[in-house]
């Protein structure tokens, strides 16, 4: 994918479409133009999920052996690491991530369609005991069908690639749409899937400004399932329009992730992972741990850590490789940070740094970047408990295990927390006692591939990066043979 690419085109059915209308997509970390993108109308859907269900009918990819399509996605894999430095400059400058950030992206998304290309060479169904000995009985797993991926801005191949590697490996065709913000390397993508093999058809891209395109993308009959991940109030609405055609749904949300540190801590290691759990990606991560509850005989000294080492945060050029904080990708996504940052000192938050946008001189004086941004606050206020989605991070303090268990799990999200401690039963106890989809102990993230994650509560539902997520992007089939001397004749007629 060039990136000086001035005009983007759709890809259905194999080919490069023309759009009617374009829009804009700009580089948050300048505010410059970037791109002029092809803006999907109805009937462009309709073409790419007709496309899409052609292919898939036609039973080349599903019908083709698992080895076969393995090597594809291995081959995937392999290209999407020869073109890392062209794909990572594309997602630097649509999304405003510091290129230290992206490049572990990168990495990550080689590891996804690697670890797809294993998962799909021993998934499939099992031999049951049977209801009679009479009978064998089997399931097969077949592919669910086309599939809508919508995802969102803040990580956009990396997102993009854990819905489109399982859904290829388990023999699905995909429409996949990324956010207006963010669209240029799930184009990208769809260029190396025809390069590597991927038929025609069987990996569509659409790209759109509205919200109307993914909501076209959830009504169409013509899709069986959709893969989504953004926020909670959206996937509310996903969820609510899918049922109207029973559509196949996963869901994955927003989060207040906390991180729950302990008296007998390395407070040391502590502070570092909690640190780079909130300001990593800008904040902008779903898993973010952005709230931190320390038990209060620690309490000060870790803030006062935190806060120093906060101080030495590098923040501006996304491009520049000691750049550790980029921009923040959109306009209302920065316009939020701040009516959060107000709202918590109207809440009578204590302030402990940032609190404001940050001034980067040069070329991104016109770019959207907010400081990395620490409060104190009651777990009750709303700052404690809404998502923000950017680089604040909110400190409360407990007294026993117990309190801190039930702080933790006060909240309507459950998608990931941190349990900092040196004792061994505490951590196991903890880890049973949070209502949370993943649970890292003594380490700021748990997102590995082969690791199923997902959340609890308003954070969704469904597992991604896990040979069970093959499931989801497959239906079972049960066969049972009579296999008995006699055939069943219950009438006896
Ligand atoms: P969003 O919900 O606004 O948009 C997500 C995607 O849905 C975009 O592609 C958008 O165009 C599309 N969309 C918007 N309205 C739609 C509709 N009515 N029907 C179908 N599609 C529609 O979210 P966002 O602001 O792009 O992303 C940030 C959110 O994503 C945060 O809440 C974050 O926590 C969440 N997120 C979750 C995970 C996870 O794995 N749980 C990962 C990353 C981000």
């Amino acid at each position: 994918m060039n990136v000086t690419q001035q005009a983007t085109k759709l890809l259905i059915g194999g080919k490069w479409i023309e759009a009617e209308r374009s829009y804009t997509d700009y580089n948050p970390a300048t505010g410059k133009e970037l791109a002029r993108v092809a803006d999907a109308s109805k009937s462009d859907c309709d073409a790419a999920v007709l496309a899409a269900r052609a292919a898939f009918d036609a039973g080349k990819w599903s019908g083709m052996p698992a080895s076969r399509r393995a090597k594809i996605l291995n081959k995937m894999a392999a290209r999407i690491g020869e073109m890392a430095s062209s794909i990572m400059e594309s997602e630097i400058r649509d999304n405003g991530k510091a290129l230290a950030t992206a490049k572990g992206e990168i990495g990550a998304i080689v590891d996804c369609f690697e670890f797809y290309a294993g998962a799909l060479l021993t998934f499939g169904g099992q031999t049951l005991s049977g209801p009679l000995p009479s009978y064998l009985s089997y399931t097969l797993r077949e592919p669910v069908g086309v599939v809508g991926a919508i995802v969102p801005w803040n990580f956009p191949l990396l997102l993009a690639s854990w819905k489109v590697a399982p859904a290829l490996a388990a023999g699905c065709a995909v429409v996949l749409k990324p956010a207006p913000a963010t669209p240029l390397t799930a184009l990208a993508l769809g260029e190396i899937a025809m390069e590597c093999g991927v038929p025609d058809g069987i990996l569509n891209v659409v790209t759109g400004e509205g919200r109307e395109l993914g909501q076209w993308l959830v009504e169409h009959p013509g899709v069986d399932k959709i893969a989504f991940t953004g926020s909670t109030q959206t996937g509310r609405i996903v969820a609510a329009t899918a049922a109207q055609t029973l559509k196949r749904v996963t869901l994955e949300l927003g989060g207040k992730s906390p991180t729950l540190v302990f008296e007998d801590a390395d407070i040391d290691a502590a502070v570092a992972a909690s640190i780079y759990a909130i300001y990593y990606n800008s904040g902008q991560a779903c898993e973010a741990r952005s709230r931190v509850l320390v038990h209060e005989s620690i309490y000060d000294r870790f803030v006062e850590s935190f806060s120093a080492r906060s101080a030495g945060l590098r923040q501006g050029d996304p491009l520049d490789p000691q750049t550790q904080i980029g921009a923040i990708t959109l306009r209302e996504q920065f316009e939020k940070i701040e009516r959060y940052c107000a709202l918590g000192l109207e809440e009578g938050a204590r302030l402990i740094f940032g609190g404001k946008a940050a001034q980067i001189a040069g070329d991104f004086a016109e770019g959207m970047f907010w400081q990395p941004t620490a409060f104190e606050a009651d777990p009750g206020a709303r700052i404690a408990r809404e998502e923000i989605f950017g680089p604040v991070v909110v400190f409360s303090r407990f007294r026993d295990e117990r309190e801190a268990i039930a702080l933790a799990n006060d909240s309507e999200y459950g998608l990931a927390a941190s349990v900092w401690t040196r004792d061994l039963g505490r951590a196991h106890r903890v880890v049973r006692a949070l209502r949370s989809g993943t649970v890292a102990v003594n380490a700021p993230y748990s997102v590995f591939p082969g690791v199923p994650f997902g959340g609890y509560k308003s954070s969704g539902y469904g597992r991604e990066l896990s040979a069970d997520t093959l499931a989801l992007y497959s239906e079972t089939k049960s066969a049972l043979l009579q296999i008995g001397e006699r055939a069943m004749n219950p009438f006896g007629v």
